[in-house]
């Protein structure tokens, strides 16, 4: 799959934003060679597992109405970065624990002159208790962060009433995603439904829960908890 067979999806992409998203490849590498940011760095392949991956969310209706995203965990900047390229209308955070990876982002983001885009340092257990992030987004999204059941617990939390969390997942990940029924249960949270990333073969989905009501104010649970004892 290349950037020019997005717009066949339903993801604006044209050449002008094309151009932007290389220059964003080209940044980030370049970042890559002193700071570990990701694994992969041969530049076609970065642009087919990190950018065009992550715009395949641009395809869910619960993107498409979605005004102010967070994506949690964002590493070096995915989903999030290509996604606010390609919609500049819409507001982005980035959130991560770990502060170097966001001086990565915070520069690629200048760099493109991207003004949609601000970048929150810390652990989802802590932010998700903060007053100005709770419950306040309705689009959060995350992707190779945890197990189901701990990233329920990361993300839900922040999701408004009635808005969605999704997941970015692999078909293999279907007995995890499962076996986060419970968590589900707790944070107030209900499979939406699993949607195809729209690349046939590929074997990656999207996770949709919906937020059925406000999660318990005792989660998420203390910072590494989640993960090391998932709901
Ligand atoms: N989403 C990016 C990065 C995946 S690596 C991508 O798909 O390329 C996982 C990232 O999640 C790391 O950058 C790590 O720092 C972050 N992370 C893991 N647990 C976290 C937590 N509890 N709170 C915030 N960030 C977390």
């Amino acid at each position: 799959m290349e950037l020019s067979d997005l717009a066949g999806l339903g993801i604006p992409v044209d050449e002008k934003k094309a151009e932007q998203l290389d220059r964003l490849a080209d940044i980030i590498l370049d970042w890559n060679t002193k700071i570990n940011v990701t694994a992969i760095r041969e530049k076609e392949e970065f642009v087919d597992k990190n950018v065009i991956d992550s715009l395949l969310l641009g395809r869910l209706p619960e993107f498409k109405t979605a005004e102010r995203v967070l994506d949690m965990g964002t590493g070096g900047g995915f989903p999030g970065l290509p996604l606010a390229v390609v919609y500049p209308d819409k507001q982005f955070v980035l959130a991560d624990a770990v502060a170097k990876k966001l001086r990565v982002v915070a520069d690629t983001a200048e760099k493109l002159g991207l003004s949609n885009v601000s970048v929150v340092h810390g652990r989802a257990e802590d932010l998700g208790r903060d007053r100005s992030f709770r419950g306040s987004f309705p689009l959060v999204t995350s992707r190779a962060v945890a197990n189901m059941s701990t990233l329920c617990e990361y993300c839900l939390p922040f999701v408004s009433e009635g808005g969605y969390f999704a997941a970015f997942k692999t078909e293999e990940q279907a007995e995890e995603i499962e076996s986060a029924a419970r968590a589900l249960k707790l944070l107030k949270g209900s499979v939406a439904r699993r949607e195809s990333c729209g690349i046939e073969g590929s074997g990656h989905i999207f996770v949709v829960v919906k937020k059925l009501g406000p999660s318990p104010e005792k989660y998420p649970r203390k910072s590494g908890i989640p993960s090391k004892e998932p709901l």
